[in-house]
């Protein structure tokens, strides 16, 4: 077990900044390689970073005021939230963001758009919206439509997923039309929600991570599944390396951002035989592996935004 509490919290800070900036990570995992790197960027470019545990933080809902607590006291007011908020706490993280933006905080990403890209279906259809490419996606509730769903994506193979699936463990490919009614009645048997999803055959197991920062794409990894695998995620030993998109796939991804109106995301797609294709838009996109991959400094490029975006109205003094 991590000892997340020397991070929580703590102020760090450098030499004498000309724009400090106080800066909250929302947080339940200081030690994890992302906050680390988000600390120490921070610090290096003369901020205060705190990093704060979601779930500790608790909130004073009144008319006047909106007010958020952390272990007995007011948390003071920040420059900027960057919000880092698990999928396992993603309703009452919303509602912290809520709080952070109804008190005029700048916030890398907002509660609307986080809640709106954790759940598969609804990221799907605020993509539609936008006209942006994905695999033909179905939705039904009822069992009696199985048959109906899996003719609107245009038959085996096809791939069911989980509406919350993260990392892909919740993605099954069903290779044949038997094999997709087995795994749709089994995971209705669960009561488990899922969208049935054209299988973009000539991916050919691969996909693409744009991270996308103030509406512009700051690198790209291309991510391979493991051999007999078709799904790249890195957790289903997935490998990654730099990749030099189209221009089509840039304006794509920075699209997708836009309608989640992410001033941070990781936008994954496919390249299909017409076009890219958007699986997912994440709001805590992880920094090691795609850092890891392009050597490019993903955490200075967040920084530089945020300096963009707030404006101190004090100049602050150095605490001890
Ligand atoms: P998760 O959020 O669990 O990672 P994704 O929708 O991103 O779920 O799917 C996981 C992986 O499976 C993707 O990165 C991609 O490689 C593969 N995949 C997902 N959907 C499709 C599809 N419709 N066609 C081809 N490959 C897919």
């Amino acid at each position: 077990v991590l000892d997340y509490s020397a991070y929580h919290s703590t102020a760090v800070q450098a030499a004498a900044p000309s724009r400090t900036l106080r800066i909250a990570v929302l947080s339940r995992e200081g030690g994890a390689y992302s906050t680390r790197r988000i600390v120490e960027e921070g610090a290096a470019r003369g901020h205060v970073i705190e990093v704060i545990d979601t779930t500790r933080c608790y909130m004073m809902i009144n008319p006047l005021q909106p007010e958020i607590h952390y272990d007995g006291a007011r948390l003071p007011r920040y420059d900027a939230v960057i919000p880092r908020i698990g999928t396992s706490v993603t309703a009452y993280g919303a509602a912290l963001m809520r709080q952070f933006e109804a008190s005029g905080t700048y916030c890398v990403n907002g509660a609307e758009g986080i809640v709106a890209s954790r759940d598969k279906l609804h990221a799907h259809q605020i993509l539609s919206r936008s006209r942006i490419g994905m695999p033909a996606t179905a939705f039904a509730a009822s069992p009696k439509d199985t048959d109906n769903l899996i003719a609107l994506v245009g038959n085996a193979p096809l791939v069911v997923k989980l509406l919350e699936s993260t990392q892909g463990k919740g993605v099954v490919l069903a290779e044949t039309r038997r094999a997709a009614q087995s795994v749709i009645s089994a995971f209705r048997g669960l009561k488990a929600n899922f969208l049935v999803q054209h299988f973009v055959k000539e991916a050919g197991g691969e996909d693409i991570r744009c991270m996308v920062i103030g509406g512009r794409v700051v690198a790209t990894m291309l991510r391979r599944a493991e051999s007999g695998e078709f799904r790249s995620n890195l957790h289903q030993g997935g490998s990654a390396e730099p990749v030099k998109i189209t221009r089509a796939e840039r304006d794509t991804a920075i699209r997708a951002a836009r309608a989640f109106r992410m001033g941070l995301a990781g936008v994954d797609l496919l390249r299909a035989h017409d076009g890219p294709q958007v699986l997912e838009v994440n709001s805590s996109p992880g920094f090691e592996g795609i850092e890891k991959a392009t050597g490019r400094n993903i955490v200075a490029a967040l920084f530089e935004e945020i300096e963009k975006k707030v404006r101190p109205t004090v100049a602050r003094r150095r605490s001890p």
